[in-house]
């Protein structure tokens, strides 16, 4: 790790920065969505919009455009991907639930949106995209007469369901800024991210239930809500139906939303207003409220799902990612619903019943995309290979992951057994703050390689730059450095939520003119990236930052002791761990104490303790 502070650094040109991307976002213009994807491309996935330009011929060209060009560049696909409500003016107006629900309702309205892959295996739901638009609508409109409005924040705690999505939505129709958190958070992180954002709803269910527990999220958001103190009303979904005590802010959700309407006239929104915010971990203890903006984020998102995986229409997407992270707001939710797309819901864990769940679920439901964490991968191997072989993984066409290095054991698996070296597998590097991936195999040059342990190739508008320890960018290949940004793309958010300054000191502030992602990177001899990890001191667990804020919180709820009385233990333990509360699995471990006699104590213990803390 090397110190980025003796840089002097001149606040002038971070603003520049930043000031240039609400510029190109304010630029977008007005067209409703065509038939997009029907004509030949020069990349792996059709490019319609520059077709007709013959310099752009050859993937290379087409990238060096997105660089040189930028602004021409997303201003184009912003015109022909994103539907508006009127003609570009300063206040050009568009909506997310508009763009990912009712401009699909008309030719496509009957098609799947959701697959809610329950926790029970072969319990699934299919929701329509007439079906997700009567919940948002309806759901909107009780919001509306709660007095919730544009501009207010409202905290989303609560499983991947339907409910969950159509919660985010509803709050992007009536113009309000969703900040979901995970429901598995304590009481203390929630009350910490509901106090900061100032939210006086909270949106949540009686339980949540995963790997066949049901975990109290009510009696956590009880809890944060005497905490936070500015909780004004709580809507309660019945998930498991558990009877939980209800007190004077509570409503129950569905009985809310069984008399509205099912129409709801979206709110007009500036391109600039915030979508949503979504804390992460930083290196100073403090969680940052990332704020994303409305056409920016979901433009680049949509792009991301559409041209990184290939994805086609009819296809289904199973990116097994949690709602209350980043990848489950982009590709869970907004990238496959933009696309038009069918998403997966998945509410469980990579090993209930057993270690087959994802494969079982792949066959069950014939995906063609599934996009994991490394740590999953490296879990499932060690189970051996039958739990993936006896099952028909034959429609899978991407094999996606994000979240650490994909170390080159775990790749070859994915490839070889898991994908039978016929999917790609792209491997994918990006953060809560770029909105969506930004380095990754695809799209490339049709047929380009793919090589082990690394996101190698930029996306377009996205100019990598490797800088020393004195500020100096890296040039040429063979080089290792801080992985840099050096230009602007439609998703990067804009701003820490009610603190700008923090914004522009973390990620403008250590090398000037560049945005510092916190990470290390290698620039290989043949140009291709390979991520180093983590330059400061974020644990990256299970695919997920975690600072020491949310680990400090757990520690002070309950000390564990446990033991490791010699690093093969530890190994053995550490994935007995990772079986019980995958794919999250954060646990400390601190002081000395025996293993052996108070063992099934201990782990009854944590079995009870790790799903309900972090
Ligand atoms: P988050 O924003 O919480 O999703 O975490 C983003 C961080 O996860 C990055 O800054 C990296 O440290 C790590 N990360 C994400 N994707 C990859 C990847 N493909 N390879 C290596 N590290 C990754």
């Amino acid at each position: 790790m090397f110190s980025t502070q003796q840089r002097t650094f001149s606040l002038t040109n971070a603003r520049l920065f930043v000031a240039k991307l609400h510029k190109l976002s304010e630029r977008y213009v007005s067209l409703s969505s065509s038939n997009l994807f029907s004509s030949k491309g020069v990349t792996t996935t059709l490019f319609p919009e520059f077709e007709k330009d013959n310099t752009l011929d050859i993937h290379q060209n087409l990238y060096d455009y997105s660089i040189n060009s930028s602004e021409t560049f997303w201003a184009t696909l912003a015109r022909s991907r994103l539907k508006w409500s009127k003609e570009f003016s300063q206040k050009s107006e568009e909506d997310a639930p508009v763009n990912c629900v009712d401009r699909h309702l008309e030719k496509n309205g009957d098609d799947v949106a959701l697959i809610w892959e329950k926790d029970e295996p072969g319990t699934e739901e299919f929701i329509t995209y007439r079906q997700l638009s009567e919940m948002v609508n309806k759901m909107s409109n009780v919001l509306k007469r709660h007095g919730v409005g544009k501009g207010d924040p409202v905290a989303i705690y609560l499983p991947t369901t339907p409910m969950a999505v159509a919660a985010m939505l509803a709050c992007a129709r009536i113009g309000a800024i969703h900040n979901v958190v995970f429901a598995g958070f304590s009481a203390g992180s929630l009350s910490d991210r509901i106090k900061n954002a100032k939210a006086e709803t909270v949106i949540t269910a009686d339980e949540g239930i995963r790997g066949g527990k049901k975990i109290p999220l009510k009696a956590v958001v009880d809890d944060a809500v005497k905490l936070s103190g500015c909780v004004k009303r709580v809507f309660v979904y019945r998930r498991t139906k558990r009877d939980v005590p209800m007190t004077d802010v509570d409503f129950d959700l569905e009985k809310e939303m069984e008399s509205e309407s099912i129409e709801c006239k979206p709110e007009e929104m500036n391109s600039e207003d915030y979508l949503f915010m979504l804390y992460t971990s930083g290196s100073t203890g403090k969680p940052k409220g990332l704020a994303h903006s409305t056409a920016g984020y979901l433009l680049y998102a949509g792009m991301t799902q559409k041209h990184v995986f290939d994805y086609k229409q009819g296809e289904r997407f199973g990116c097994v990612a949690d709602i209350g992270w980043i990848t489950g707001h982009s590709y869970v939710v907004y990238g496959p619903l933009f696309n038009g797309g069918t998403t997966v819901l998945f509410e469980s864990t990579p090993v209930y019943p057993d270690p087959g769940r994802y494969w079982e679920m792949v066959e069950r439901l014939k995906l063609q995309h599934i996009y994991l964490a490394p740590t999953a991968l490296r879990m499932l191997l060690k189970e051996g290979k039958s739990w993936v072989t006896k099952y028909d993984r034959s429609t899978l066409r991407k094999l996606g992951c994000v979240g650490e290095p994909l170390n080159r054991e775990a790749f070859d698996w994915y490839n070889v057994v898991v994908g039978d070296r016929k999917a790609d597998v792209v491997d994918t590097w990006w953060q809560t703050e770029t909105g969506g991936i930004t380095i990754s195999p695809r799209p490339s040059e049709e047929g380009a390689e793919i090589l082990p342990a690394m996101p190698m190739r930029p996306f377009f508008g996205i100019k990598p730059a490797l800088v020393d320890k004195n500020g100096v960018e890296l040039q040429g290949n063979n080089v290792m450095g801080a992985l840099c940004i050096n230009s602007c793309w439609p998703g990067m958010a804009r701003t820490i939520y009610g603190d700008h300054q923090r914004f522009i000191d973390t990620y403008f502030k250590p090398f000037k003119g560049y945005y510092f992602s916190g990470d290390g990177a290698v620039r290989d001899k043949q140009g291709y990236y390979r991520i180093t990890g983590r330059m400061d001191d974020v644990l990256n667990v299970s695919g997920h930052r975690l600072g020491t804020a949310e680990i400090e919180d757990v520690i002070g709820v309950h000390v564990i002791s446990g033991v490791a009385s010699s690093s093969s233990d530890f190994r053995d333990f550490r994935s007995l761990l990772e079986q019980l509360v995958p794919p999250l699995g954060a646990y400390v471990i601190s002081g000395i104490a025996s293993f052996s006699s108070d063992f099934k104590e201990f782990m009854s213990l944590l079995e009870q303790l790790v799903p309900t803390q972090v």
